[in-house]
């Protein structure tokens, strides 16, 4: 018990130190190719918002999947909520995920399900009460704006619908972090908007939110922090920054 409250003492002081997500010096090589991160080191600190820009190939779902855990630094050592990602067992990956919503261009959802089955299932996986869910799930479609829909078949939503389901089933756990990877990509001008500015709100209510796109205009009209990524390094870190060009 006292050995438990050291180490996450340990990891609050980290968390203090370098930020709820930290990479030092790494590198991810998948190959002999030119690794695809090449001794990055960045910090992002609680309750941050961060883009994370870059031409195609440059490195940064490498980076996200590498967050999630889903990939293991070559070399360096990547920090999340104070946790050695390279030092988790196979069995503690579960539990970590839980401090992480997660959203992808392509959704990602059960398509053969409804709006509340889909979002109800993440909090399935997690062994939340049945009693519990039945209250979660409106609030959050609340949230992001599906308060009628939660019986519609997510097939038959519009992609900027599908994409609010993703993210209600991202936050119903309460995560410490959201990281989306290129989350308009699929979506009109209007509806990529509607989502950028809910994550905004996300991250106003404390969600550290950390957001790979392409998107020049909305990047350039949010004044957010702008890491630019340029084959698998990081060329430059603004606060208010700019979309650069890519050449
Ligand atoms: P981005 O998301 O910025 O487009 P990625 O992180 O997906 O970039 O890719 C970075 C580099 O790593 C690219 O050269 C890509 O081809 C390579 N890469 C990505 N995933 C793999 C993989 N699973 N196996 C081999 N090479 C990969
Ligand atoms: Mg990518």
């Amino acid at each position: 018990m006292a050995n438990k409250e050291l180490l996450r003492r340990k990891r609050e002081q980290l968390i203090e130190e370098k930020g709820v997500i930290y990479l030092d010096n790494v590198t991810k090589a998948y190959s002999a190719a030119a690794p695809a991160l090449n001794g990055v080191t960045l910090s992002i600190g609680r309750g941050e918002f961060v883009f994370i820009v870059g031409e195609t190939g440059s490195g940064k779902s490498t980076m996200i999947k590498l967050l999630l855990r889903e990939l293991t630094a070559s070399s360096g050592s990547v920090y999340v909520m104070g946790n050695d990602l390279a030092k988790l067992k196979h069995n503690q990956v579960p539990k970590f995920r839980r401090n992480i919503g997660v959203v992808f261009q392509d959704f990602r959802l059960l398509n053969d399900r409804n709006v509340y089955e889909n979002v109800a299932f993440a909090q399935r996986i997690v062994e939340t009460p049945n009693a519990e869910i039945r209250r979660n799930v409106p609030t959050i479609l609340a949230t992001v704006g599906l308060a009628g829909k939660y019986k519609a078949k997510t097939k038959e939503l519009s992609g900027g619908e599908q994409q609010r389901v993703a993210m209600a089933r991202a936050l119903i756990n309460n995560p410490a972090i959201l990281l989306a990877d290129e989350p308009t990509g699929n979506l009109d001008p209007r509806n990529s908007w509607e989502i950028m500015r809910l994550l905004e709100e996300i991250n106003e209510s404390g969600t550290t939110v950390v957001v790979v796109t392409h998107n020049r205009e909305i990047v350039n009209a949010m004044h957010k922090r702008v890491v630019t990524m340029k084959r698998g390094v990081i060329v430059s870190d603004e606060e208010g920054g700019e979309y650069i060009d890519e050449d």
